[in-house]
């Protein structure tokens, strides 16, 4: 898929002030500091679409983006921030629970996992929160460039044997690199793929 225009179209913290329309979305989301902006703007040639995170103070945003006038790309504010207050984490929560019940456009969630861990409890939950809540939803390994291909697959065939112990079918996963561009191609071209079902 060539990305001729991609727009920031509204920043909300409810999903009933995003945008209307029939239009399929697709989401990224992950743990702080995963590499969701980076891969954002990778992904849509921009250099500065997502803003890479700092902190997040008291409000966190649902992010749209239309790209191409054909489907919009949503920037969820992520989790596992260390000094986050059990409120915040609540509120975040619902903020994303409600988000994912009122967005019927939603075509599919991306997690985004740093292909160097092992896996992380919040990545976890919020993956049994999407298996309980219906939403398809596909693994994003990132930020490969930092370590051999070998290890990278060695990580990745450890989190799915642990998946395996509680997923019955294992998710889709990719790889990706927002410095080598690792990915790119096959997200768009998954998009695209989806988009004309
Ligand atoms: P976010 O908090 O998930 O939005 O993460 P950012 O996109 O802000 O990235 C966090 C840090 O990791 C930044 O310092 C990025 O430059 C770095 N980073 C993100 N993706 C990659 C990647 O694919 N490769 C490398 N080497 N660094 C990355």
């Amino acid at each position: 898929m060539v990305i001729k225009d991609a727009k920031f179209i509204t920043s909300n913290t409810r999903a009933d002030l995003c945008p209307q329309t029939d239009l399929p979305e697709y989401a990224f989301i992950g743990r702080s500091n995963v590499g969701k902006s980076s891969l954002i703007n990778m992904l849509t040639n921009r250099l500065k679409l997502a803003k890479t995170s700092s902190f997040p103070g008291k409000t966190q945003l649902i992010n749209h983006f239309l790209i191409n006038d054909d489907w919009y790309l949503v920037d969820l504010p992520g989790y596992g921030w260390a000094k986050v207050s059990k409120d915040s984490r609540e509120a975040w929560r619902k903020m994303i629970l409600y988000y994912m019940k009122n967005r019927p456009n939603l075509a599919c969630v991306f997690v985004l996992l740093d292909s160097r861990l092992p896996p992380q409890k919040a990545d976890l939950e919020f993956m049994e929160l999407l298996g309980t809540m219906g939403v398809p939803f596909v693994l994003i390994f990132t930020k490969t460039d930092k370590q051999s291909g070998t290890k990278t697959d060695m990580n990745i065939a450890l989190y799915l044997k642990t998946l395996k112990e509680t997923w019955e079918e294992l998710p889709m996963y990719m790889k990706s690199s927002s410095s080598t561009k690792e990915g790119r191609e096959e997200i768009l071209q998954f998009i695209s793929d989806v988009n004309q079902r």
